[in-house]
């Protein structure tokens, strides 16, 4: 189990305690039972002393819809209820005292939440937002400290707001690192020595004591920072996949599991869309090699993947990444040619407005740029008012509905027949952009949205028929 596959870590010096910071997913926390799996998991190796969790499975998708604009009251009340039924019914598992006062706590934050979304229908705001989007972590970690407890595990809820400190960027809030480094070291270390304290992943606090979240997904990387800030031994994020895989398993039955993989083809497969791992959560990580292990909290038994800075296989192609909701946007201008500064301008109008190029390639008169739209967002990213700006420097097309395929591995930069192996396997498909030479990890291009798992499904056909 959990601790027999973390066994060939680094050890911590002797006089510390080896701290494992565990992060357990949405749906892992989705119910009682699979919360009880999780807590067991906990039991089975004392060094998960500091667990990290998500909301429970669905919560922050509701939390989202409340948060959006055009939602009717009453659709506030079902979603509210909805969230309600879920956390319920996990807390009907316990004796009817702990029952009653968990639901008196849940009550609580829901009428609050109410309050937030009233305001929120209101007057908008993405500061509003954030304080909306907090309240599933904020339901689920109080709940998990109690199936901690009805183990015998000693298991306390902590606020991780009070060590969490960030900027106002609501949405996708930076974390201030020496203030997490200090308040871990004053607020949560204490607690480590005879506690397994369990905090919220995802969330976050500004300067003006207003909540923040770090964006979808973040409560890997939340307990990413926790790891580096309490220079933990090891990070295990316990989802519902038996470890990373080739591809995304939901779109072919071919992907397998990865035994061990390299930080830096982890990172890039986080960042070009595998959703095992959100994609800043190797950065930690890798600032301090701390050993990362994925595996599953429905089989903990079947062990999983460890990333580490060094691993003895460096193959080729090591898995297929899929990124969906990208923004194609064209710039073409006849004044480019021989000329400087055009493209300054170009960038200096994307700057303008926070929007963060992804990837791009020139030819003589025309710029192509893709843009990643955060899931969940109802607006385009590309708005009118970013166009009409550009169009006083150059033409502009743009177009959605398009995903980036990255095809990760070792050497891609060297390898001969790379290209060859990669584009006649889809020979019959219209690639609208190819990005091949700045990584030696990676080669992606876009194709329409349509074709993306016809793609990803063919590709892996081809090139992990022979592992
Ligand atoms: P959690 O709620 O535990 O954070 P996520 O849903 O965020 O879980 O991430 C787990 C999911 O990531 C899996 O169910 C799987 O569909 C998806 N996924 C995408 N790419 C990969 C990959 N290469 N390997 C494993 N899972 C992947
Ligand atoms: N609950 C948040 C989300 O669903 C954060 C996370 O699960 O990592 O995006
Ligand atoms: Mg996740």
């Amino acid at each position: 189990m959990n601790s027999v596959q973390l066994s060939s870590t680094t050890a911590a010096p002797k006089s510390l305690p080896s701290l494992t910071v565990a992060k357990f997913g949405g749906t892992s926390v989705a119910d009682f039972e699979a919360m009880l799996r999780c807590a067991h998991i906990i039991k089975n190796d004392t060094r998960n002393r500091l667990i990290v969790v998500s909301a429970s499975a669905g919560v922050t998708n509701y939390l989202v819809r409340l948060s959006q604009e055009n939602i009717s009251v009453n659709e506030q009340k079902d979603i509210i209820d909805n969230i309600r039924a879920i956390q319920f019914n996990i807390t009907q598992h316990f004796s009817s005292d702990i029952e009653a006062s968990l639901n008196t706590e849940i009550n609580r934050l829901l009428d609050e939440l109410t309050q937030h979304a009233l305001t929120q229908s209101l007057q908008h705001s993405a500061k509003n937002s954030d304080a909306i989007l907090a309240y599933g972590e904020q339901c689920s970690s109080r709940i998990f400290a109690q199936v901690l407890q009805s183990i015998d595990v000693a298991g306390e809820y902590f606020n991780v707001q009070q060590v969490m400190k960030t900027n106002s960027t609501y949405g996708k809030a930076i974390v201030d690192l020496n203030l997490l480094k200090s308040h871990c070291a004053q607020l949560l270390a204490p607690k480590l020595v005879n506690k397994v304290i369990v905090t919220q992943g995802f969330i976050g606090q500004d300067g003006e004591g207003n909540t923040t979240t770090l964006g979808r997904g973040g409560s890997d990387y939340s307990a990413a920072l926790l790891t580096e800030a309490l220079q933990g031994d090891n990070l295990s994020i316990w989802t519902d996949v038996v470890g990373i895989f080739t591809t995304d398993p939901r779109i072919t039955d071919q992907a397998r599991a990865i035994k061990e993989i390299s930080f830096g083809e982890a990172a890039e497969m986080a960042t070009f869309g595998a959703k095992i791992l959100h994609p800043a959560t190797l950065i930690p990580a890798m600032r301090c090699n701390i050993p990362v292990f994925v595996g599953s909290s429905k089989e903990p038994e079947k062990g999983g993947t460890q990333i580490k800075k060094k691993v003895d296989s460096t193959p080729t192609y090591r898995s297929i990444a899929l990124r969906r909701e990208q923004t194609l946007v064209t710039v073409k201008s006849p004044a480019m040619l021989h000329a400087s500064g055009f493209l300054a301008k170009v960038f200096g109008v994307l700057a303008k407005y926070e929007l963060s190029v992804d990837l791009v390639t020139t030819s003589e008169i025309s710029v192509a740029l893709t843009f990643d739209n955060p899931s969940g967002s109802t607006q385009s990213l590309i708005t009118n008012t970013v166009v009409a700006e550009l169009e006083q420097l150059c033409e502009v097309s743009v177009e959605n509905g398009l995903s980036l395929v990255a095809v990760i591995g070792n050497g891609l930069t060297g390898a001969k027949g790379i290209g060859q192996n990669i584009f006649e396997a889809i020979n019959d498909i219209n690639i609208r952009m190819i990005c091949h030479g700045a990584s030696a990890n990676n080669l992606c291009f876009l194709v329409a949205e349509n074709d993306a798992n016809f793609v990803v499904e063919k590709l892996h056909k081809t090139l992990f028929a022979k592992i």
